[in-house]
């Protein structure tokens, strides 16, 4: 072997290579290379000229492009059981009458886990390789991403009310903790504080969910302002929006809050979000379905605010594609502000990639394709009609790609999806759990 050649574990050679970077910038490198060793990235770089590495192993796609893997910085994976249910209502009626009552029946440890395992694997399918999560018997969740071979953001659910696995809020605390200390060293599994809203959970649970935040060193992740019945409440009760109240509390004080949705914001938020470096998980597709406000990304980006996009659960979206949020972003906030220069194809691609693993956090290990991160990506099949002709890798992706034509997902600079399948989990196991829901669901 040659002097100047680095062995390494995988060299994955594509017909182009797309990434955002640090710089802000995006990187096309056409044909490009990645340089894989021990799950990192070791080079990212131009294939048309020799590159110094042999990998012990070596994956050539000629017809396929490589692109960041997509995070999913906001969802609820089990309730994809309750997919399809109750579609067409109001937020409040839909949770209050139809997803709290079955949840109260029907969730518990085992429902977490086959739940979330058929909404990893969709997640998976659709080149998602991280995904930040908040629900109940989250070791569940853990549990089956683990299982799939994708990497999970998780915190159990805090509300001052009985969940299905909490009957306090001391208990949701304690299941809180047991969770961080037993993956705060995780290297996939990366666990956070999740009280469930500002209106959901009292002062003190607020100020204890920071107090922990900052005692691990884990995020919050928080639903806020996602309804305007919110904010008013806020403001005719406290004088003050949902946000400037938790601002006021110091709950944005260590920078390491994840917001999700803040669709309905007072004049003064704008610059709290901005000064706290918190995270935004824009749900454009749950929040045009149950109809509950656009989040205002275009000014939210404009000054810096990373927002990242999030599915939601399945039962108000109907499904977990980044990439179809990323899409129907760039659409709503064209139509939403008569302005088609707004969330270029650009800005939503960062939004998937490198801005949500910013929203989330995560940014020094994943959301982009550069030397030490994560090797963490997707390839998508580009030799489609429907991809005819190209003359912009991201402009297609976000305009013209269908999830179906990602065909390969890496994780750690290992394939989870290969050839459009899941490596690690059987179909037939996932259509069994349907079929064992479908009958508990439709006798409760
Ligand atoms: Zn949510």
């Amino acid at each position: 072997m040659e002097a100047n050649v680095s062995k390494v574990d995988l060299v994955v050679r594509a017909r182009a290579v797309v990434t955002g970077n640090s710089y802000g910038d995006i990187a096309v490198y056409e044909p490009g290379f990645i340089a894989i060793k021990d799950g990192k990235i070791i080079d990212v770089g131009d294939a048309s000229t020799d590159y110094p590495y042999r990998g012990k192993e070596f994956h050539s796609f000629p017809n396929h492009v490589i692109f960041p893997g997509f995070i999913n910085a906001h969802t609820h994976s089990p309730m994809v059981l309750f997919r399809g249910l109750a579609d067409d209502l109001p937020l409040k009626e839909w949770l209050e009458n139809h997803i709290w009552p079955l949840e109260g029946k029907l969730v518990n440890p085992e429902f977490v886990y086959e739940g979330s395992l058929i909404g990893i694997a969709e997640m998976a399918l659709c080149g998602v390789t991280f995904f930040s999560d908040m629900y109940f018997a989250m070791e569940m969740v853990a549990e089956a991403a683990r299982k799939v071979g994708i990497k999970a953001q998780i915190g159990e659910g805090i509300l001052e009310f009985p969940t299905p696995t909490s009957p306090t809020v001391e208990h949701a605390f304690e299941r809180t903790i047991n969770l961080i200390e037993k993956f705060l060293n995780d290297d996939s599994i990366f666990p956070m504080v999740a009280p469930h809203a500002p209106y959901t959970t009292s002062e003190e649970t607020l100020k204890r969910s920071l107090e922990l935040s900052s005692k691990y060193g884990v995020p919050i992740h928080i639903h806020l302002a996602e309804e305007k019945w919110e904010l008013e409440k806020f403001l005719n009760e406290k004088n003050r929006s949902s946000i400037k109240y938790l601002d006021d509390l110091g709950f944005f004080s260590n920078r390491n809050v994840i917001a999700a949705h803040v669709n309905w914001l007072d004049e003064s938020d704008y610059e709290i979000l901005a000064k706290n470096n918190v995270g935004v998980a824009h749900n454009p597709r749950s929040n045009m379905k149950l109809a509950t406000g656009i989040c205002p990304v275009p000014r939210l980006l404009d000054i810096g605010v990373s927002v990242g996009l999030g599915t939601d659960g399945a039962s108000s979206n109907n499904r977990l594609s980044v990439l179809g949020e990323a899409q129907t972003a760039s659409l709503l906030h064209k139509i939403a502000n008569k302005e088609p220069t707004f969330v270029s194809a650009k800005q939503a691609f960062l939004m998937a990639t490198l801005l949500g693993a910013k929203a989330v956090k995560m940014e020094h290990r994943i959301g982009s394709l550069e030397k030490g991160k994560d090797a963490d990506f997707i390839l998508v099949n580009f030799e489609r009609p429907h991809l005819y002709p190209c003359f912009d890798y991201i402009s297609h992706l976000i305009y013209a790609v269908k999830d179906s034509d990602i065909e390969y997902v890496y994780v750690n600079g290992k394939p989870v999806v290969f050839e459009g399948k899941l490596v690690n989990v059987d179909l037939k196991e996932l259509k069994s759990i349907s079929d064992k829901y479908i009958e508990k669901i439709s006798k409760s």
